[in-house]
Protein backbone atom coordinates (compact mmCIF):
# COMPACT_ATOMS: atom_id res chain seq x y z
CA UNK A 1 0.00 0.00 0.00
CA UNK A 2 1.42 3.28 -0.94
CA UNK A 3 1.22 6.32 1.24
CA UNK A 4 1.49 9.89 0.73
CA UNK A 5 1.79 12.53 3.25
CA UNK A 6 0.26 16.14 2.02
CA UNK A 7 1.76 18.51 5.04
CA UNK A 8 0.95 22.17 5.27
CA UNK A 9 -0.33 24.73 7.82
CA UNK A 10 -4.01 24.54 5.99
CA UNK A 11 -4.74 27.53 7.99
CA UNK A 12 -6.81 27.22 6.62
CA UNK A 13 -7.95 24.44 3.85
CA UNK A 14 -9.20 26.00 0.61
CA UNK A 15 -9.95 24.83 -2.36
CA UNK A 16 -6.70 24.99 -3.91
CA UNK A 17 -5.30 22.42 -1.26
CA UNK A 18 -8.27 20.16 -2.42
CA UNK A 19 -7.41 20.34 -5.42
CA UNK A 20 -4.24 18.94 -4.71
CA UNK A 21 -5.51 16.21 -2.18
CA UNK A 22 -7.87 15.04 -4.73
CA UNK A 23 -5.26 14.40 -7.65
CA UNK A 24 -3.11 12.94 -4.55
CA UNK A 25 -5.58 10.38 -3.89
CA UNK A 26 -5.64 9.11 -7.65
CA UNK A 27 -1.78 8.57 -7.27
CA UNK A 28 -1.46 7.11 -3.54
CA UNK A 29 -3.85 4.35 -1.97
CA UNK A 30 -3.69 6.59 1.11
CA UNK A 31 -3.10 10.46 1.71
CA UNK A 32 -2.75 11.60 5.36
CA UNK A 33 -3.20 15.41 5.16
CA UNK A 34 -0.86 16.42 7.76
CA UNK A 35 -1.01 19.45 10.26
CA UNK A 36 1.59 21.12 11.39
CA UNK A 37 1.42 22.83 14.50
CA UNK A 38 3.53 25.56 12.85
CA UNK A 39 4.13 27.69 15.67
CA UNK A 40 6.31 30.21 13.77
CA UNK A 41 3.77 31.01 11.42
CA UNK A 42 1.03 32.12 14.94
CA UNK A 43 -1.85 30.19 13.00
CA UNK A 44 -5.44 32.12 12.74
CA UNK A 45 -6.89 28.60 13.87
CA UNK A 46 -5.63 26.42 16.59
CA UNK A 47 -3.97 22.63 15.53
CA UNK A 48 -7.15 21.29 16.47
CA UNK A 49 -9.72 23.78 14.52
CA UNK A 50 -7.45 23.32 11.49
CA UNK A 51 -7.48 19.29 11.86
CA UNK A 52 -11.85 19.33 12.35
CA UNK A 53 -12.39 21.43 9.09
CA UNK A 54 -10.50 18.89 7.32
CA UNK A 55 -12.30 16.11 9.34
CA UNK A 56 -15.65 17.54 8.43
CA UNK A 57 -14.56 18.14 4.20
CA UNK A 58 -13.59 14.47 3.96
CA UNK A 59 -16.78 13.37 5.61
CA UNK A 60 -18.89 15.48 3.27
CA UNK A 61 -16.78 14.81 0.25
CA UNK A 62 -16.56 11.11 1.44
CA UNK A 63 -12.92 10.16 1.07
CA UNK A 64 -12.57 7.11 1.37
CA UNK A 65 -8.68 6.82 1.35
CA UNK A 66 -7.52 10.03 3.18
CA UNK A 67 -6.66 10.74 7.07
CA UNK A 68 -5.38 14.27 9.16
CA UNK A 69 -3.41 13.74 11.26
CA UNK A 70 -1.46 16.65 13.43
CA UNK A 71 1.90 16.62 13.64
CA UNK A 72 5.21 18.68 15.35
CA UNK A 73 8.60 18.28 14.73
CA UNK A 74 10.53 16.97 11.84
CA UNK A 75 8.17 15.89 8.85
CA UNK A 76 10.11 12.91 7.81
CA UNK A 77 10.24 11.23 10.79
CA UNK A 78 6.56 11.54 10.98
CA UNK A 79 6.38 10.28 7.06
CA UNK A 80 8.61 7.58 8.41
CA UNK A 81 6.69 6.47 11.26
CA UNK A 82 3.83 6.15 8.72
CA UNK A 83 5.86 4.33 6.19
CA UNK A 84 5.05 7.16 3.77
CA UNK A 85 6.68 6.51 0.42
CA UNK A 86 6.40 10.86 -0.69
CA UNK A 87 5.32 14.15 0.41
CA UNK A 88 3.23 15.78 -1.58
CA UNK A 89 3.68 18.79 -2.37
CA UNK A 90 1.52 21.65 -4.98
CA UNK A 91 3.18 23.82 -6.69
CA UNK A 92 1.00 27.37 -8.07
CA UNK A 93 3.70 29.56 -9.68
CA UNK A 94 7.54 30.45 -10.05
CA UNK A 95 7.29 31.67 -6.35
CA UNK A 96 6.79 28.86 -5.19
CA UNK A 97 9.73 27.10 -6.37
CA UNK A 98 12.84 28.15 -4.66
CA UNK A 99 11.36 27.48 -0.92
CA UNK A 100 9.83 24.11 -2.41
CA UNK A 101 13.08 23.17 -3.94
CA UNK A 102 14.63 23.91 -0.88
CA UNK A 103 12.88 21.72 0.93
CA UNK A 104 12.53 19.09 -1.75
CA UNK A 105 16.21 18.52 -1.57
CA UNK A 106 16.38 18.82 2.63
CA UNK A 107 14.09 16.01 2.65
CA UNK A 108 15.57 14.10 0.27
CA UNK A 109 19.23 14.55 2.46
CA UNK A 110 17.31 13.38 5.45
CA UNK A 111 15.98 10.24 3.60
CA UNK A 112 16.35 9.35 0.06
CA UNK A 113 13.44 6.75 0.28
CA UNK A 114 10.60 9.14 0.14
CA UNK A 115 9.73 11.13 -2.71
CA UNK A 116 8.57 14.87 -2.78
CA UNK A 117 5.82 15.09 -5.47
CA UNK A 118 4.87 18.06 -6.86
CA UNK A 119 1.49 18.23 -8.50
CA UNK A 120 0.09 21.45 -10.06
CA UNK A 121 -3.64 22.49 -9.10
CA UNK A 122 -6.36 24.17 -11.86
CA UNK A 123 -5.16 27.48 -12.90
CA UNK A 124 -8.11 28.42 -11.51
CA UNK A 125 -6.59 28.53 -7.58
CA UNK A 126 -3.06 29.05 -8.98
CA UNK A 127 -3.36 32.68 -7.24
CA UNK A 128 -4.80 31.76 -4.11
CA UNK A 129 -3.45 30.62 -0.63
CA UNK A 130 -4.59 30.82 3.14
CA UNK A 131 -3.21 34.48 4.04
CA UNK A 132 -5.42 36.00 1.19
CA UNK A 133 -8.04 34.43 2.22
CA UNK A 134 -7.66 35.64 6.09
CA UNK A 135 -6.96 38.73 5.18
CA UNK A 136 -10.14 38.91 2.81
CA UNK A 137 -12.07 37.65 5.67
CA UNK A 138 -10.94 40.20 8.23
CA UNK A 139 -11.50 43.35 5.93
CA UNK A 140 -15.32 41.55 4.91
CA UNK A 141 -13.91 41.25 1.39
CA UNK A 142 -15.92 38.36 -0.76
CA UNK A 143 -13.95 34.55 -0.06
CA UNK A 144 -16.98 32.22 -0.10
CA UNK A 145 -15.59 30.65 -4.00
CA UNK A 146 -11.92 30.14 -2.09
CA UNK A 147 -13.08 27.69 0.17
CA UNK A 148 -15.56 24.74 1.19
CA UNK A 149 -19.09 26.09 2.80
CA UNK A 150 -17.74 24.47 6.67
CA UNK A 151 -14.59 26.97 6.71
CA UNK A 152 -16.16 29.81 5.06
CA UNK A 153 -19.03 29.79 8.45
CA UNK A 154 -16.09 29.00 10.74
CA UNK A 155 -14.25 31.55 9.34
CA UNK A 156 -16.94 34.30 9.00
CA UNK A 157 -17.18 33.29 13.24
CA UNK A 158 -13.39 33.89 13.88
CA UNK A 159 -13.35 37.30 12.67
CA UNK A 160 -16.38 38.55 14.16
CA UNK A 161 -15.20 36.72 17.66
CA UNK A 162 -11.46 39.26 17.35
P1 LIG B 1 2.97 25.49 4.23
O1 LIG B 1 2.94 26.29 5.49
O2 LIG B 1 3.72 24.21 4.34
O3 LIG B 1 3.30 26.27 2.97
P2 LIG B 1 0.27 25.56 3.30
O4 LIG B 1 -0.93 25.15 4.07
O5 LIG B 1 0.39 27.00 2.98
O6 LIG B 1 1.48 25.01 4.09
O7 LIG B 1 0.34 24.72 1.96
C1 LIG B 1 0.47 23.32 1.96
C2 LIG B 1 0.75 22.86 0.55
O8 LIG B 1 -0.36 23.14 -0.28
C3 LIG B 1 1.94 23.54 -0.09
O9 LIG B 1 2.60 22.62 -0.91
C4 LIG B 1 1.31 24.61 -0.95
O10 LIG B 1 2.12 24.93 -2.06
C5 LIG B 1 0.05 23.90 -1.38
N1 LIG B 1 -1.00 24.85 -1.75
C6 LIG B 1 -1.54 25.82 -0.99
N2 LIG B 1 -2.47 26.52 -1.68
C7 LIG B 1 -2.51 25.96 -2.91
C8 LIG B 1 -3.23 26.23 -4.10
N3 LIG B 1 -4.09 27.24 -4.19
N4 LIG B 1 -3.01 25.45 -5.18
C9 LIG B 1 -2.11 24.46 -5.09
N5 LIG B 1 -1.38 24.15 -4.03
C10 LIG B 1 -1.57 24.89 -2.94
Amino acid sequence: MKIALYPGTFDPITNGHIDILERGMELFDKVIVTVAKNSTKSPLFDEQERVEMIVEIIKKNKYRNVAVESFDGLLINFARKKRAVALIRGLRAISDFEYEFQMALINRKQDNKIFTVFLMPHERYTYLNSSIVRELAQLHGEFRTFVPPNVYARLKKKVTEH
